[in-house]
């Protein structure tokens, strides 16, 4: 007989309990004790209570009579433990026989518990709601460690010293660390050292208030390999509150992380050229903008827009265009620096920002690269295209310091390039379009100075202080510009120093100055050394001391007709190099001055290393002598000290006899100024120095 009291309600809440018994009496005082806290299902033999197993719900717990007639309580469990299904189902036996042998085979195939009749009601329940806990943790546990054993995340667990006490499957593969490899260690083996110690320790923070923490860290596999990873940390506590383990798990988040920048690069660059589009470009500009405040440096921007793109679109399609732009990009990318930002404003629109020193300067230069490698022709499929940009550029701070007004007027620029004529740059402020201007047309004529012979040389007489007879003379360079008249060194100096003309026309000068001296011998005129200024480019060039050996051995002149003058500055940057240059040069026998002496900021002291002969006093410290306090005491203690090291001092710029009357009171050796003799053209010195030596 099969008999369910189970109400119509449904509650599966309650546990389901099968009570098996041949006695109905026994049944009855069993459900009694039971009922209300359990749904119960009888069954009154083996064969029937194996019938249920198979039809209905799987119960919760059975309790099983031992004997019963037809098939006994323990053929029922051992026919149960061989049914997978019924296997795991708690048994607890029953069983009037109290003898040991019926628990112990009981207990043996697996049961659960074993209770004697007759029953009592508070023991049955007792046993009951523990058993049916304990199954519950057991379940509970298994499910745990099946959790642990197969999470996709790793999973590791630190003691309460933060100890690795175990690891799961998934922490080996993940980090490449065993169990065994990482067991008792402190988890930061794992990190790659980017997570800073205020990070660390905002996370412990964390943990300690509030039993929990969430967040992305780096951290290093054991091949080395660096990766993100998303990290939850919870802690577990003893009932006393005292934390006992830390339950951390993570999983690794490069991928999501690659996505993420994927996503960040579409946002911010342009599909078709692949450069950073307007909204990448407003981003780098605010950041560019900070920099050169902080810096006080400055900021050049361009708008490129090209001239007729309009027209070959709208002729030749949009496939035609496209591949126009996509070469102008390329283009734009290999004429300017790594650091140059450039950028796609849409259509046939680009933005470039130059950074640094020298953006505005560089600026110009720029523009003509760009001017020029834009303005090469096009092959598009069969078609040869023609274009060219018309540039407008803005500069910060002098323009606008807000990305706003930077834009506003490098588009003002451009429109007015766009006026002027295609294929132009233009600057939004007209002094600055004229500088530059002026600026790349001399150093654009600067190239061919050389070449049409527009370089002469003056000579500046020198004279001893104490006697007034002539002991030499500087060779001045002077350009005679076919249009501009003479061009002042300071002028076109500081230029070919920048773009590297100054090497062939320091050379030009060192040959020419050979040559004449070899003239002037020639006609009999003694020789009285001149000195030659050395550019800071010249005075680096490999192998200097050699090539003014050979000009001179060349001229067949003796190594003291040429002394080589070095500003102060150019000596004390890279001082240790200098020092090496220096000793060559005052090996091969040549005699060194330094020019422009305390405009720099070198000690005497520190000039003492260097194999120097002469020292030049600046123009700026003559000038006011003796009126001026300060300037005649700073003059004698030059004097002073290069004496005491057994320089020779030369007074630049002497224009009074006040001057020079100082300045041979207080031992200067020479002088040169327009007192004596304003720089003269070759054939003036020679007829100055005959006249100096009452030569005819
Ligand atoms: P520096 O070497 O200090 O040359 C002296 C400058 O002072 C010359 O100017 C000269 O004309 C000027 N000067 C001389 N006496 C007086 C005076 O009594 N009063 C005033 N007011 N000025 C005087 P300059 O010729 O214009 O040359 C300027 C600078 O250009 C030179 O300064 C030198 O640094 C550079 N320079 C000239 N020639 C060469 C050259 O061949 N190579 C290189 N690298 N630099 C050169
Ligand atoms: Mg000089
Ligand atoms: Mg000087």
């Amino acid at each position: 007989m099969l008999s369910d009291d189970t109400p119509q309600k449904v509650d599966t809440d309650r546990p389901l309990i099968l009570l098996v018994d041949d006695l109905p009496a026994n049944l009855h005082v069993l459900a009694a004790a039971l009922r209300g806290e359990y749904r119960i299902r009888t069954a009154t033999s083996g064969v029937d209570a194996l019938a249920l197993l198979e039809r209905a719900d799987t119960p919760d717990l059975i309790l099983l009579d031992v004997m019963m007639p037809g098939m006994s309580g323990i053929e029922v469990l051992r026919r149960m433990k061989a049914d997978a299904r019924a296997r795991d189902i708690p048994v607890i036996f029953v069983s009037a026989d109290s003898s040991e042998q019926s628990q112990l085979s009981g207990l043996d195939l697996g049961a659960d518990d074993y209770l004697t009749k007759p029953v009592v009601a508070a023991v049955l329940r007792a046993r009951v709601r523990n058993l049916l806990a304990r199954k519950r943790t057991e379940r509970q546990l298994r499910l745990a460690a099946h959790v642990f054993e197969h999470s996709g995340e790793a999973i590791m667990i630190t003691d309460r010293d933060n100890r690795i006490v175990e690891v799961n499957p998934a922490f080996t593969r993940l980090t490449g660390y065993t169990q065994e490899e990482v067991r008792g260690q402190n988890p930061s083996m794992l990190s790659s050292g980017r997570t800073t110690r205020e990070e660390y320790e905002a996370m412990w923070r964390d943990i300690r208030d509030k039993g929990f923490w969430q967040g992305e860290m780096w951290d290093r596999d054991k091949d080395g390999g660096i990766y993100p990873k998303l990290l939850t940390i919870s802690v577990v506590r003893n009932t006393e509150g005292r934390v006992d383990y830390h339950i951390a798990s993570f999983a690794d988040i490069s991928e999501q992380k690659a996505a993420e920048e994927r996503i960040r690069h579409i946002a911010h660059h342009d599909a078709l050229t692949g450069l950073p589009n307007r909204l990448h470009l407003h981003i780098s500009l605010e950041q560019a903008i900070a920099s050169a405040r902080r810096e006080g440096s400055e900021l050049a921007m361009m708008f490129i827009d090209l001239d007729r793109f309009k027209v070959i679109n709208d002729t030749l399609g949009h496939n035609v265009g496209d591949s126009l732009l996509v070469e102008v990009s390329r283009r734009l990318r290999d004429s300017l620096r790594e650091s140059d930002l450039i950028a796609r404003l849409g259509g046939d629109e680009f933005a470039v920002v130059l950074t640094g020193l020298g953006a505005i300067n560089n600026a110009a230069h720029a523009a003509e690269k760009i001017q020029l490698s834009l303005s090469r022709p096009y092959l598009i499929g069969d078609h040869a295209l023609h274009s060219t940009p018309s540039i407008g550029i803005s500069l910060y701070p002098q323009d606008g310091d807000t990305i706003e007004t930077l834009m506003k007027c490098a588009d003002t620029a451009m429109y007015h390039a766009k006026e002027a004529g295609r294929g132009q740059y233009h600057f939004y402020t007209e002094s600055m379009n004229r500088r530059t201007r002026e600026h790349l047309a001399l150093e654009n004529s600067l190239h061919e100075a050389l070449e049409r012979g527009e370089f002469v040389i003056h000579y500046q007489p020198q004279a001893d202080l104490t006697d007034g007879r002539p002991v030499g003379a500087e060779a001045l360079l002077r350009w005679r510009h076919p249009e501009r008249g003479m061009v002042p060194p300071d002028e076109f100096i500081p230029l070919a120093e920048e773009n590297g003309m100054i090497l062939p026309i320091g050379d030009w000068v060192l040959r020419e100055v050979c040559r004449q001296l070899a003239a002037w011998r020639e006609r009999g005129l003694p020789l009285l050394p001149v000195a030659v200024n050395l550019s800071a480019r010249q005075f680096r060039q490999e192998g200097l001391a050699g090539r003014v050996r050979a000009l001179l051995g060349a001229a067949g002149l003796p190594m003291r007709a040429i002394e080589l003058e070095i500003t102060e500055s150019t000596a004390m940057t890279k001082a240790d190099t200098s020092a090496d240059v220096l000793r060559a040069l005052h090996g091969a026998g040549l005699s060194i001055a330094i020019d422009d002496f305390g405009t720099g900021y070198s000690s005497l002291g520190y000039l003492k290393r260097f194999p120097i002969d002469k020292l030049k006093i600046d123009r700026s410290f003559v000038m006011d002598i003796p009126d001026d306090a300060n300037d005649t005491a700073i003059a004698s203690a030059i004097i002073q000290m290069a004496r005491g090291l057994g320089m020779k001092v030369v007074a630049e710029g002497v224009e009074t006899e006040a001057q020079r009357d100082f300045l041979r009171e207080q031992g200067c050796s020479y002088m040169q100024g327009y007192w004596y003799s304003r720089p003269l053209d070759a054939d003036a010195y020679e007829t100055f120095t005959r006249k100096a030596l009452n030569l005819a």
